[in-house]
């Protein structure tokens, strides 16, 4: 199986056949799990719902990593705003709001830097 990162921490995850059609998607680094439930009748028993099982993780990694990325933003950004708030000139003389959108934005396109290069 090629399983995409957990979408938390970028850490290697394990799935395995828990029983009655029951999928379990375990991180290795972090305490992160997720069960969800394949149908083999519609599948197919074996590979087809194993096959079913990978598709539907690897769509929700990608999926969750982009909610996950607008909500960070968002929330940076909300707090940066809100920091201006108390804020003069004389004692922030760089934009806290700038500085954190740069420093989000270095930090995301270092992450994906490292994910292409991992293939
Ligand atoms: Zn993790």
């Amino acid at each position: 199986m090629n399983l995409k990162p957990c979408p938390f921490c970028g850490g290697e995850v394990t799935m395995q056949y828990t029983g009655s059609s029951d999928w379990e998607v375990d991180c290795k680094t972090c305490p992160v799990e997720t069960k969800f439930w394949v149908s083999a009748q519609k599948h197919g028993y074996g590979k087809g719902e194993a096959d079913e099982a990978e598709r539907r993780w690897n769509t929700r990694s990608s999926e969750a990593d982009q909610r996950d990325a607008e909500r960070l933003k968002e929330a940076i950004s909300d707090a940066a705003y809100e920091w201006e708030k108390y804020v003069t000139e004389d004692n922030a003389p760089v934009s806290l709001v700038t500085y954190m959108e740069r420093a989000f934005d270095a930090a995301m396109s270092a992450q994906s830097d490292k994910e292409e290069s991992n293939g």
